[in-house]
């Protein structure tokens, strides 16, 4: 299917079904109220002779008769009823008749002059309204319902009604249209762009490969978190491949109808392998490229798994250089079956990670081009602030700043938009509208005082860029951090995060002695944590150098016996008393700036890094990210030594 015929299939004339009610309706009054049509109400056949007698007795005057069927009727006067058809006036009605077959007309038409008063109409022909209204109508009437109801249901499945129903719904788009994104809309993930350029190229150019004996890859698996680009890098290929390119998601193969996936599959590589050399990309494969169950004991999943076998099939069954590859995207690699995974199909795995700091520059200045920006704006300060945002995040920063610009009639988007762009994008809407007590919110204050100052004091704690109580979303105040971008992480590194996140209500009870509900959000994510360090990372004391990592964790069974999974337990407990003790004590031995703190943020409700490393005084530890760049500066500083030594 083309895509100029989709888009004619889109603008499918709406059917209003009102006019369809109202059509019915409007007839039936017609045939309800119509006399014509009462006049063919109540009647009975009776034999000529009876019929002769009925006029000799001037039991009616009226007669009618129809040549087209030699029928002649007689209509009865009320007074005449009971006598002729045994019934009441109110049971057949308004002009009642009684009708013959006459054989010979003329014979009729003398009886009928020999008595007196009787007055004879002729229908030359059957009526053709009656006809009309009374068989053709319904007739159309519901060959059209029939027809509608069969289209709705087509057109919920998106183009080409019932009948199409295990046709593939791919967009094709051809050579030359193009999806105006190009590889430079892609920024960052150069490793990705390299490998998806020369899949294209593999198609064409399949002679330079092949003349050395390799095989060009049937599929390329695109993986990577949520927001990363890999649809994006998709539709780039599109617009830049210039081969015919398939397009659709996992879900599209999904309906409710048996069978419906497998043969959409089928269709789909029929129609590529028509157009090869081509590219067909799945997007979301997940819908229903998810592992096969083994045992199918609840059997809902059988159409699912259909499907995924003629993919496989499919992915099998064209030679190596039919021409045709296959890429697919998804966030959940882990959940993949195998199958598709082997060599053969997809074969390459192509990754895309969150953005590195000099990616999100380059990400930034793609989403900035169009906004009308303050001149003073610092690209680099913005991607310094954005650690773990994804491409998603920051084209929606950049979106939301604009937002916010606009909405304070400003000329420009400033700093000050972006900055709250990231704080909303982070935290979520600032609730204004929350009204607290003076207690209250010293003591979310005390809270956050006890996030900062551990994470401030201990070495691994994650650098700080400022501490509100204002709420946001759901969290009633925020301690924010540049979540340091660790290649991997040490023992001391995991145990140093636990530490400050209990930290919150360590200063809770050392300050005010009571506990608050304010800690759910920290507990959870440091028990979480401490579990991972002793049944993944086997860092535990007793549990120690084992993995329970289980991929496809579906909550039910356990890979440890009951006597591990009690051990687990009590070092998850040790752990996380031992970092909350920790915490206890650093802040015991720094209350009086603690409080400090604290009260600042009651009086400002933020506060940055600056105001903290007042009360503290300067960290002795450096951040990571400090560190890599201070490296990269010597690195460039001893070049240049070694240029001027040559010389
Ligand atoms: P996913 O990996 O979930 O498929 P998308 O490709 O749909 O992510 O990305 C969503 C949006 O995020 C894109 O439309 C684009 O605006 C932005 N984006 C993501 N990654 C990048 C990138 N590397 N360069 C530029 N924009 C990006
Ligand atoms: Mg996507
Ligand atoms: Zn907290």
């Amino acid at each position: 299917m083309d895509k100029k015929q989709n888009i004619n299939k889109d603008k499918k004339p709406g059917v209003n079904l009102t006019w369809v009610y109202m059509a019915v309706i409007f007839i039936l009054g017609f045939l309800i109220f119509n006399d014509s049509f009462s006049s063919s109400g109540y009647n009975k056949e009776v034999p000529y002779t009876e019929f002769q007698e009925h006029i000799a007795k001037h039991r009616g005057t009226e007669i009618k008769i129809e040549k087209n069927s030699s029928t002649a009727y007689l209509t009865i006067n009320p007074d005449q009823v009971r006598t002729v058809f045994k019934r009441s006036v109110k049971e057949v009605g308004k002009n009642p008749t009684v009708s013959t077959r006459y054989g010979s007309l003329d014979k009729l038409e003398g009886f009928v002059e020999s008595v007196p008063g009787m007055h004879i109409t002729y229908t030359e022909e059957t009526n053709y309204f009656n006809y009309f209204l009374s068989f053709i109508l319904p007739t159309l009437l519901l060959v059209g319902l029939w027809f509608l109801l069969f289209r709705r249901m087509g057109s919920g499945g998106g183009s080409g009604g019932i009948f199409s129903v295990g046709k593939s719904k791919a967009r094709l788009i051809e050579k030359g249209e193009g999806t105006h994104v190009s590889f430079k809309d892609v920024a960052g993930q150069e490793g990705a762009k390299e490998e998806v350029k020369e899949i294209v190229d593999f198609l064409k150019n399949p002679s330079k490969y092949t003349e050395l004996g390799g095989k060009i890859p049937k599929g390329a698996l695109l993986v990577g978190p949520p927001g990363t680009g890999k649809t994006l890098l998709a539709k780039a290929v599109a617009g830049e491949a210039g081969v015919p390119f398939f397009s659709l998601s996992g879900s599209d193969f999904v309906e409710m109808f048996v069978g419906v996936g497998a043969s959409r599959v089928r269709d789909l590589f029929r129609q590529a392998k028509e157009k090869a050399p081509s590219i067909v990309f799945i997007d979301e494969i997940d819908a229903i490229g998810r592992a096969r169950s083994g045992k199918s004991a609840i059997g809902t999943n059988d159409e699912r798994e259909n499907t995924l076998n003629q993919l496989l099939t499919e992915m099998d069954g064209f030679g190596t250089n039919s021409g045709v590859i296959v890429m697919a995207a998804t966030n959940r690699v882990e959940i993949l079956d195998s199958a598709l995974l082997r060599p053969g199909r997809f074969d390459r795995q192509i990754q895309l990670d969150l953005p590195e700091l000099s990616e999100r520059i380059a990400i930034f200045k793609v989403h900035l081009a169009p906004l009308k920006l303050d001149e003073s704006l610092d690209v680099d300060f913005l991607a310094r602030q954005t650690p773990g945002f994804s491409g998603a995040d920051i084209a929606n920063v950049c979106n939301e700043a604009a937002l916010i610009a606009a909405r304070r009639n400003s000329p420009s988007v400033n700093i000050q938009h972006f900055l709250d762009a990231i704080d909303r994008t982070i935290g979520g809407l600032e609730k204004k509208g929350k009204v607290m007590t003076a207690e209250e919110k010293r003591r979310i204050a005390i809270h956050e005082a006890g996030h900062a100052s551990v994470s401030w004091l201990i070495e691994y704690g994650n650098p700080l860029v400022k501490v509100t109580i204002i709420p946001r979303g759901r969290a009633l105040g925020a301690a924010w951090y540049l979540p340091e971008e660790r290649v991997n992480s040490t023992q001391e590194h995991l145990l140093d995060d636990i530490c400050s996140l209990v930290a919150g209500r360590a200063a809770e009870e050392i300050v005010t002695g009571q506990i608050s509900t304010g800690a759910l959000n920290d507990l959870s994510r440091a028990t979480k944590e401490a579990f991972s360090i002793v049944a993944y990372y086997g860092m535990g004391k007793e549990v120690h150098n084992l993995c329970y990592y289980n991929e496809q964790d579906n909550g039910f069974v356990k890979p440890y016996s009951e006597q591990t999974a009690q051990l687990i337990d009590e070092e998850v407990k040790r752990i996380v008393n031992e970092q909350y003790q920790r915490a206890k004590d650093i802040i015991l031995s720094h209350r009086d700036q603690l409080l400090q703190l604290a009260e600042m943020l009651v009086e400002h409700e933020v506060v940055f890094t600056e105001d903290v490393e007042s009360i503290f005084g300067k960290r002795p530890w450096k951040s990571r990210t400090d560190e890599l760049l201070e490296e990269q500066r010597k690195e460039e500083e001893g070049e240049d030594a070694a240029k001027e030594d040559k010389e």
